[in-house]
């Protein structure tokens, strides 16, 4: 084996991943926690741990509504090649991360973080953004941005046309150095809830935040659109 298959494989070895599913997914008006909801099939969230599995990932926890641990066993807890748990959830997305990466233990030196409403994931995203952890702090799958960006003031009126070529929209998963990402999520519980993603608290707090493309079809499922979309694209 090439020493940079070695470095991976070992990587994989060492990393965990941490599947967020306990949003309320009220925009999506199922009546039912997001990563429950069924898509091509089968609940959201199991095509994310499938990916995560096939990628070599030997653990994953998922975060999930307090409450509905067992639905989730149930519902989610199959023959895979993977070390599974299941935690309770926080009020935000961070301490979601948090109470997961509490249960992940201390040997995990490299974590992926995804949300369980990406259902598209491909193995090979969670690989990619594992290897280009090797010259930064996190590493997170973004997709380039096609539309043109303005920024509009609250009266509606343009005030800036950004670059677009320097702009790319971030999805997950993203992945981290353990230690960096347990520092970056001891931050208060105000800025815990600024964050839409982990990184951005990595970012604050000085790290190097690293991008990898990914493709549009990792969308993030939010509303009954999405979930008709991503049903046609799963089946
Ligand atoms: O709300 P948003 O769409 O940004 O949620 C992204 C992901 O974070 C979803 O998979 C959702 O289940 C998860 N989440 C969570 N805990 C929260 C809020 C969101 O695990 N408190």
């Amino acid at each position: 084996m090439p020493p940079t298959d070695r470095a991976s494989e070992q990587a994989l070895l060492q990393s965990v991943a941490i599947v967020v599913a306990a949003g309320s997914g009220e925009r999506l008006g199922a009546g039912r926690p997001k990563g429950f909801v069924a898509v091509g099939g089968r609940p959201m969230a199991a095509w994310s741990l499938d990916a995560i599995a096939a990628a070599g990932i030997p653990r994953a926890v998922v975060a999930v509504p307090p409450g509905h641990g067992a639905a989730a066993e149930e519902l989610l807890h199959r023959e895979l090649p993977l070390g599974l748990a299941f935690v309770e959830g926080g009020a935000t997305r961070s301490e979601s991360v948090r109470n997961a990466l509490a249960a992940a233990g201390p040997d995990a030196e490299a974590v992926l973080v995804h949300d369980a409403a990406r259902p598209m994931v491909t193995p090979g995203l969670f690989t990619r953004t594992l290897a280009a952890l090797a010259d930064a702090d996190a590493a997170i799958a973004a997709a380039r941005v096609t539309d043109t960006i303005k920024e509009a003031g609250a009266d509606g009126i343009v005030v800036r046309t950004h670059d677009r070529s320097r702009l790319w929209a971030i999805q997950t998963p993203q992945a981290f150095r353990a230690e960096v990402l347990r520092k970056a999520l001891a931050a208060g519980e105000d800025v815990l809830a600024q964050a839409t993603d982990d990184a951005w608290l990595v970012e604050r707090a000085g790290g190097i935040v690293r991008v990898v493309e990914s493709p549009a079809a990792n969308f993030k499922v939010t509303t009954p659109h999405d979930l008709a979309l991503a049903g046609s694209l799963l089946c």
